[in-house]
């Protein structure tokens, strides 16, 4: 499928789990696909390999996401070597849970960073590009928890809400330069992120969920494609949940 030959994107935290198959997908729709990764080298150059060996093309940058400078200068460098960017992926993320009464204030401090002020870092310095290009799909990826809320997470839930805001608000300032905006809300996806969850935590969220299942990174990855795509064209500011029914 070359839907998106000659189609650049930029998926954030591609090394694993959901910007993996993110990246993968993106990658067998044709479009060339730039796997940015924090620590996890070996995990972005595992995601390449397999882009590669179905034909696919792409490239691994390392950048933290929470690192304004470093974002924009990679992304300038991005526009310079492909004088475009089409598509943008905000996937990179991570949990510090705790209870209120209990989280640190660096445990606050650092998943605001990533989950949220990542976003705008990313979604600023590619915005640039598009803006000139007067062409844009930008994905940001939210969480069933910024939409519900849960115990021990309150910097994970307000860091996902607040890319709930960041994205109408965005899709707004870049409707009239032919970019989108949308947001996807995934609920419980089989990731590292929930992989450590107890089996019996684990059952009692299965039992609330009407499909009966978590859901695979490649649940995620095929409505992100999507919402990348030509069909998706009059869709803007929306949020979009992917998680088998849970909360709707
Ligand atoms: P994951 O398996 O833990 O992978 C996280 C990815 O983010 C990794 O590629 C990691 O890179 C990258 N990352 C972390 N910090 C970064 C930074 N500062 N700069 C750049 N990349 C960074 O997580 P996941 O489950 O796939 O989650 C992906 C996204 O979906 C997250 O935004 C998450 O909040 C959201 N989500 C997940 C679920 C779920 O149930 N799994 C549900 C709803 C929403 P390294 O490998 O290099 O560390």
């Amino acid at each position: 499928m070359a839907e998106f030959r000659e189609r650049v994107a930029l998926v954030t935290g591609a090394s694993r789990g959901i910007g993996r198959a993110i990246a993968i997908e993106l990658a067998s729709r044709g479009a060339f696909v730039i796997v940015n990764y924090a620590q996890n080298e070996a995990g972005a150059r595992e995601v390449l390999a397999s882009i590669e060996a179905s034909q696919g093309k792409g490239e691994i940058r390392h950048f933290d996401v929470a690192d304004t400078s470093l974002v924009q200068n990679e992304v300038e460098r991005i526009g310079e070597q492909f004088g475009r960017l089409h598509i943008l992926v905000n996937n990179a993320g991570i949990t510090r849970d705790g209870l209120l009464v209990r989280m640190k204030e660096e445990d606050w401090d650092a998943v605001l960073s990533i989950d949220l002020k990542g976003v705008f870092n990313c979604t600023k310095a590619a915005a640039r590009i598009m803006m000139k290009q007067r062409y844009g799909r930008i994905i940001n990826i939210s969480s069933i928890i910024g939409e519900m809320g849960n115990m021990g997470q309150v910097n994970y839930s307000a860091a996902k809400a607040g890319i709930i805001g960041l994205t109408k608000s965005v899709a707004k300032e870049l409707g009239s330069r032919g970019i989108t905006v949308n947001a996807v809300s995934p609920g419980f996806i089989e990731t590292d992120m929930t992989r450590n969850l107890p089996e019996n935590m684990k059952n009692k969220y299965i039992e609330g969920i009407p499909l009966g299942r978590f859901g695979t990174p490649e649940d995620v990855a095929t409505l992100v494609a999507f919402l990348a795509s030509d069909g998706a064209s009059y869709i803007t500011g929306e949020v979009i949940r992917v998680n088998g029914g849970l909360y709707t």
